[in-house]
């Protein structure tokens, strides 16, 4: 079992290098424009090991049976797909090349960019016996250091952001590679930290997704905030535009959750009357009721009652209230 792992992640470390020695050649060239015009240095572009995946239908397919690796074998990797006439042809083409590692720093599968504007934007590894979206987190070996340093994690939603902010400076983010956050992926990140912020993509979509991861890492017991990206559509756009010092002052403004969802509420519901208090309150209830530590329960509590314009033991009353409830 361990052999026939060891050799899944040979074999992948195969195609990344494969991918990566293309970069240097004359068949990369479009690849390494592509890449400059997204701003990304060759220094980037080693520590990310990033690649070139060329457009004909058997450069990986060829390369790796050259090296006795069967079709057979490369299909259940991943890496090509079975013709219906039998043979084989690569899955990736023409695509800029993400390899994505697990926790511990093995390829474990690839997303492939398109370089221009081909449907998808993105085509991942297939799910499979390795590459499980839900559990991996992408580029948490590169950041371990970050995190660990800063005490804290950044949590964005795409590769190219935790590619484009690590180059500005930002060395503590992790992509949750486009899919919903998991509960999985939340306790592997708490192994490094409890300190988690948030910055998914300015539209409704990252909103959404946004508070969704946060309500799961809080459940887990994280304290967690919700940065708000202003002017640009992701982390790799606004650092961009306003470089690591921008970056520090999104994470600095960034909201603790209840607090976010209180404003969020408020926006809804106004705060005329009663009635609209006890709604926000309502939408709010469950995270209050799980957050974990004392003295931010006491702090929440504080910030949603300056909110709501009400006592702080009114909103402590109504926590109780809730929790008694739902036991
Ligand atoms: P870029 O700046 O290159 O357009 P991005 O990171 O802004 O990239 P988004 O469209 O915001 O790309 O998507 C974020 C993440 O969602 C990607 O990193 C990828 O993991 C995932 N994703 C996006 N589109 C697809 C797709 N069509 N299929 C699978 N995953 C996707
Ligand atoms: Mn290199
Ligand atoms: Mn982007
Ligand atoms: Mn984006």
């Amino acid at each position: 079992k361990q052999g026939k792992k060891d050799r899944a992640f040979k074999i992948y470390g195969l195609a990344r290098d494969f991918y990566h020695f293309l970069l240097t050649k004359e068949i990369g060239i479009g690849a390494i424009r592509y890449l400059e015009s997204r701003n990304l240095t060759d220094k980037t572009r080693e520590t990310f090991e990033l690649g070139f995946a060329p457009l004909g239908w058997d450069s990986l397919t060829g390369f790796l049976t050259a090296k006795g690796i069967s079709g057979e074998e490369l299909t259940k990797l991943g890496l090509v797909q079975k013709k219906e006439s039998g043979g084989y042809y690569d899955r990736f083409r023409n695509r800029i090349m993400f390899p994505i590692w697990d926790n511990q720093g093995r390829v474990v599968g690839f997303g492939g960019r398109t370089m221009g504007e081909d449907n998808p934007k993105y085509l991942n590894s297939p799910e499979g016996e390795y590459f499980n979206k839900g559990q991996l987190l992408y580029g948490l070996h590169i950041a371990r250091k970050g995190i660990r340093e800063q005490g804290y994690a950044v949590l964005m939603e795409g590769y190219m952001d935790v590619v484009s902010t690590y180059q500005h400076g930002v060395t503590n983010a992790v992509a949750s590679l486009g899919t919903a956050f998991t509960r999985d992926q939340g306790k592997i990140l708490m192994m490094y930290t409890h300190d988690v912020v948030i910055a998914y993509d300015a539209d409704t979509a990252g909103i959404k997704a946004a508070t969704r991861a946060a309500d799961i890492l809080q459940e887990l017991g994280c304290q967690v905030r919700i940065a708000t990206i202003v002017g640009a559509k992701d982390p790799d756009e606004y650092i961009q535009s306003h470089g690591l010092e921008g970056w520090q002052s999104i994470i600095d403004h960034a909201m603790p959750l209840v607090q976010y969802k209180l404003l969020q509420a408020a926006q809804k519901h106004g705060l005329q009357n009663a009635g609209a208090k006890q709604r926000i309150l309502r939408e709010v209830l469950p995270n209050l009721a799980s957050v974990a530590s004392a003295i931010e329960l006491e702090e929440t509590v504080k910030q949603a009652a300056t909110v709501l314009q009400v006592n702080w033991e009114t909103v402590l009353e109504e926590i109780k209230k809730y929790k008694r409830n739902s036991r």
